[in-house]
């Protein structure tokens, strides 16, 4: 079950890459997930993008139809992007395995209005502590003085039809948020002018109001996760889990929501997980993932599975969960481990975590 043993399937199929939102509160973080679930885009053309537990997936072809006016499209491989719906620093340190980040991309939003604040700077250190690659949305431009809307238009397009004093706030505000994240120890530049990106971050100026932005967003993300990380977009036999939430539902009892980031999951799979009060070795009773949006209203109701691929986020029962420990790895047992060494691999995580805790 160690990294170096891990098998690579080799056919080149790639997972989705994991994404996370992240900044100061009142930025627009919130809006901004909303805004890409396709709130403003029309009914019917939403397709394809589904409710997880804890995240939301948006498969490929959404993203190509959104973004077909940046004419980019050729390049993208991965099936899709997973969004971790809760923003915010908790899901991003729960979002990791033997101390490193299992987010592959996260975004970090400023908004323009405020630049760099307290959260925005707490981010950006535990975005660099974990090595994460983001991208910087700054977000609400729909705020500059005399702004005209240009509903879900990309972010040149909907610049070249702002006035000239607009234009000149918007570049102010610009270099004044470039030069504080160089006070940080950041090289940033506008996206579309960065050549050299790794090197220097991107800023990607987004509305969550009325959608400007949006596309170059949605496209720089999914091009630059599946440009700098093949090898770990690259579909293993491995699996990669992390357990982001400990749930009691009604009727379910205990029940553990995970982010299945490599490799598939099965109903009936035994697995370990990080108790309280020592590992817990069960078996998956049922893999589960919400309705379809309209369902909702059957209350407690959850779509059953016998398997599930990554990248997923899923909910799973099993028995003797009540002490499992959000923010630890899920392990699976195979026919080839040894259980004794699973479960210790399992409490590792467990000093992990302590040691957070006794950090913050
Ligand atoms: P969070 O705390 O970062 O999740 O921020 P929210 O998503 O809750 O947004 C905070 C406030 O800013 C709300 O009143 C939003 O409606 C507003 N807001 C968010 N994004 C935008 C934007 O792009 N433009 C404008 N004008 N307001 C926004």
């Amino acid at each position: 079950n160690s990294d170096n043993t891990s098998k690579k399937s080799g056919n080149g199929n790639l997972r989705s890459p994991i994404c996370c939102i992240l900044g100061h509160v009142d930025t627009g973080k919130t809006k901004l997930l909303d805004c890409i679930r396709g709130t403003n885009v029309q009914e019917g053309e939403a397709g394809g993008i589904t409710q997880q537990i804890g995240a939301t997936y948006f498969p490929t072809d959404n993203i190509r139809e959104r973004t077909k006016e940046l004419k980019a499209d050729a390049m993208l491989k991965v099936p899709g992007l997973l969004v971790i719906d809760t923003p915010g620093h908790e899901a991003f340190t729960n979002l990791r395995s033997r101390g490193s980040s299992l987010c592959d991309i996260a975004i970090l939003v400023v908004d323009i209005m405020h630049g760099l604040e307290p959260q925005t700077i707490e981010s950006l250190n535990l975005l660099k502590s974990r090595n994460a690659e983001f991208i910087v949305a700054l977000n609400k431009v729909d705020r500059l003085y005399g702004w005209k809307k240009c509903l879900n238009a990309p972010i040149v397009k909907a610049m070249k039809l702002q006035s000239i004093d607009v234009q000149n706030e918007f570049k102010m505000r610009v270099t004044q948020i470039v030069t504080q994240f160089k006070e940080q120890g950041l090289n940033t530049e506008l996206y579309y002018k960065n050549k050299n990106m790794g090197e220097t971050s991107s800023i990607v100026p987004t509305s969550a109001m009325s959608g400007e932005g949006i596309p170059d967003l949605l496209l720089l993300l999914i091009n630059w996760a599946q440009r700098t990380m093949e090898e770990k977009l690259t579909f293993m036999d491995d699996i990669q889990c992390t357990v982001l939430e400990v749930k009691v539902i009604e009727g379910l009892g205990t029940t553990i929501d995970v982010v299945l980031v490599n490799g598939v999951l099965h109903e009936g799979d035994q697995i370990v997980v990080c108790g309280m009060q020592g590992p817990i070795a069960t078996t998956i009773r049922a893999l589960l993932t919400p309705h379809p949006m309209k369902e909702l209203r059957v209350k407690g109701a959850y779509l059953h599975h016998k398997e599930l691929k990554a990248a997923q986020g899923i909910k799973i029962t099993a028995q003797g969960l009540e002490h499992a420990v959000a923010g630890t790895a899920l392990y699976l047992v195979t026919p080839n481990d040894d259980l004794d060494d699973v479960k210790d691999l399992a409490m590792q995580d467990m000093k992990n975590v302590m040691s957070r805790i006794d950090k913050s």
